[in-house]
């Protein structure tokens, strides 16, 4: 049952039939096969939103013979008609932006107004991918004798299996389908089960816009199963996925089998380097930027927080009091900027870091406790004296938790940079133009910002080194990720 909080909720939506609680195979939705489906919750209050199928093999294996069949049309198709449909898919998402954003908020949990900045960055790719499916340019190559012609094509992939993390529920999907779909693939989503009603919205924009039947599927449940049937499959010839470096890893090496494209958008662990010579205000803004965002739950968020020796304190003071305002709450209510986290498991990780890093000399600056609102909120937290050993600055604390590492040298600061497995997201704050270039070019990871907290966008590549990823997503670059390349050699031209 609904409970009232959440029907007040939804009663907000403007358009309410985009709140739609079924997958999407072949333009129709649908239920499981065997009627089991599973709760969407509101992270902030525990309201249940929704029941969506809980879908499997069999209702995944239909979405592949689906996009299967249609990928010969819409392949087919030519570019400009590919990109009118895309460009009007921007326009619809763009139009319901309040209501994108709200079911972001009650299945997500981020602040009504970071859901809506989400919506206008998840529209975004739609619309670059629709101007860019116009300039998928191939190459004439100098021939090596003078009757032959030889010629590079690109052509779509194939299939695309899209699996999607709770974090950006209409972002990570948007990144991939918007390029995907621009180039003539079909793609089956599997959003997360946490947040899959924002998905649902998405494709159902995404059919009113023209896009035919069958390019876009949306099935959702177990997610195993769900992945078996895409690893298995050898219609299926691209598995793309944000996520866990652990799921990541499995999927990578399922699809070893069919020996299909992949590519990963995985953990990170961003080192957030201050230097002495940083312009204090400019570091405190970046630094919370890159660390708050989304009560600390993206995979760019900053990590570990390297602070210079000389701008130690001054720094801890001055971002101290910057975190001290942060309201934290349902964000549905005006004027909260931090969320709740995504679930119990989500805070309890959040207590096991801070009580390692406690228990092995780091000091709670501020926070380091569940927030007296109950359910998953947690403070927002500031750790001082953490050093490389303590878990928090191992992995990935994906919650609201600042830990500070001092550091005396530049070198030293690089060195603890990348003393790690990741490579996604670095950031770094000095005013000295030849350290930019040289820490920038030091750092092992695949984004770097300086004297900047964000720096995602859809017209630059984005994707990590080591193990956080393969491939880049977003723009000019993304395309590739769906593209095969096919060499023609046209010969006996003379004859
Ligand atoms: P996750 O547990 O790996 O889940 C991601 C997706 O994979 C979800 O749709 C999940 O489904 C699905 N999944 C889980 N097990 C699977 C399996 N065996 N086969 C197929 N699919 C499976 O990650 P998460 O906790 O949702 O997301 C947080 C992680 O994503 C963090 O590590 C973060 O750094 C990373 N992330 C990376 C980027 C990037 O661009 N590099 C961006 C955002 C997030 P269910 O949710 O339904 O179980």
């Amino acid at each position: 049952m609904m409970s009232t909080d959440a029907q007040a909720a939804i009663a907000r939506l403007r358009d309410s039939g985009l709140l739609k609680s079924k997958g999407l195979v072949g333009g129709k939705w649908v239920d499981s096969y065997d009627g089991k489906t599973v709760q969407v919750q509101n992270p902030a209050t525990g309201d249940v939103i929704a029941n969506v199928p809980c879908m499997g093999k069999r209702e995944t294996d239909d979405a592949i013979s689906s996009a299967y069949n249609t990928f010969y049309s819409w392949s087919k198709r030519t570019a400009s008609e590919r990109s009118k449909c895309l460009r009007k898919w921007y326009d619809l998402i763009v139009s319901h932006k309040e209501d994108l954003a709200l079911l972001i908020t009650l299945e997500q949990g981020k602040p009504l107004k970071e859901a809506l900045g989400e919506v206008s960055y998840g529209a975004a790719f739609i619309e670059f991918f629709a101007e860019e499916a116009k300039r998928i340019y191939g190459d004439i190559i100098p021939p090596t004798s003078s009757d032959r012609r030889l010629f590079v094509l690109k052509q779509p992939v194939g299939v695309v299996g899209a699996i999607t993390p709770w974090n950006f529920p209409l972002a990570m999907i948007t990144r991939k389908v918007g390029p995907a779909l621009a180039c003539g693939c079909t793609v089956i989503v599997k959003p997360s089960e946490y947040t899959p009603l924002t998905a649902l919205a998405a494709a159902d924009l995404a059919l009113q816009a023209g896009i035919p039947p069958g390019a876009l599927n949306v099935v959702m449940g177990n997610a195993p199963d769900i992945g078996d049937s895409l690893l298995q499959s050898t219609q299926v010839r691209k598995i793309t996925f944000t996520g866990s470096t652990a799921v990541g890893k499995k999927l990578m090496a399922g699809s070893a089998n069919t020996v299909k494209k992949v590519s990963l958008e995985l953990g990170g662990n961003a080192p957030c380097i201050v230097f002495d010579d940083a312009d204090l205000d400019v570091a405190v803004k970046g630094s919370l930027a890159a660390k708050f965002r989304n009560s600390g739950q993206t995979c760019v968020c900053a990590n570990r927080i390297l602070v210079q020796e000389g701008i130690y304190d001054e720094f801890a003071n001055a971002l101290t009091k910057a975190v001290q305002n942060l309201q934290v709450g349902n964000g549905l209510v005006e004027g909260v900027v931090q969320g709740p986290l995504i679930n119990e498991a989500a805070v309890e990780k959040v207590e096991k870091f801070v009580n390692d890093a406690t228990s092995k000399g780091a000091n709670v600056i501020l926070g380091g406790k569940r927030h007296s609102l109950g359910m998953t909120f947690y403070e927002p937290t500031i750790l001082g004296n953490v050093n490389s050993e303590m878990l928090v600055s191992r992995e990935e604390v994906f919650g609201p938790v600042a830990p500070l590492l001092p550091f005396k040298t530049e070198e030293e600061a690089i060195k603890i940079a990348n003393d790690t497995n990741a490579g996604l997201a670095a950031y770094i704050f000095t005013k000295s133009i030849p350290r930019s270039w040289r820490v920038s070019e030091a750092l092992e990871y695949g984004l770097v910002g300086v004297n900047e907290g964000l720096i995602s966008t859809e017209v630059a590549p984005f994707g990590g080194a080591k193990q956080s990823g393969l491939g880049r997503e977003g723009s000019k670059y993304g395309i590739d990720e769906y593209l095969e390349l096919k060499y023609v050699c046209m010969g006996n031209l003379e004859a």
